[in-house]
């Protein structure tokens, strides 16, 4: 996909999910939760999810914040449900490596689905906090379940 489509889809997905925000909810029978603050745009996301066989049957978000902040936590529940433990990990250190500046391959970037817009947000270094805290959250949540 060439960059100017990639941009456009990343503006188009993005004012969706913050308008319209997929599993934005508590989730009582979640097996971990795990709250993140992004005090450079007072952001709060709060990630739910539930495993079982160590596959992500339920994921959902609550909190509040800026239109990047809420869409990526909405893309990110729509990416990593029914995905395994390992593969949801091996997506959050490719959002953990983007914030720092590290390039990946296309490959590595297809993996993460829907969610690949979101990488169109390093253009805007002041916003890549708030594409990447709710990665943050989900993988110290996957890693508190061990
Ligand atoms: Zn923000």
């Amino acid at each position: 996909m060439g960059l100017n489509n990639l941009r456009t889809l990343y503006q188009a997905l993005v004012l969706d999910h913050a308008s319209h925000p997929r599993n934005k909810k508590g989730m009582k029978e979640a097996t971990a939760m795990q709250t993140v603050h992004n005090p450079s745009c007072g952001d709060t996301v709060n990630i739910f999810v539930k495993v079982q066989n160590e596959k992500i049957v339920d994921v959902s978000f609550t909190g509040s914040g800026c239109k990047i902040s809420k869409a990526s936590a909405s893309m990110l529940t729509q990416s990593v449900k029914d995905k395994s433990v390992s593969e949801a990990l091996e997506m959050t250190k490719i959002f953990s490596d983007l914030a720092i500046g590290k390039e990946h391959t296309s490959d590595e970037i297809e993996k993460l689905g829907d969610a690949a817009v979101l990488t169109q947000v390093m253009q805007f270094p002041a916003r890549i906090k708030c594409a990447t805290i709710s990665w943050w959250a989900l993988e110290q949540a996957l890693l508190k379940k061990g």
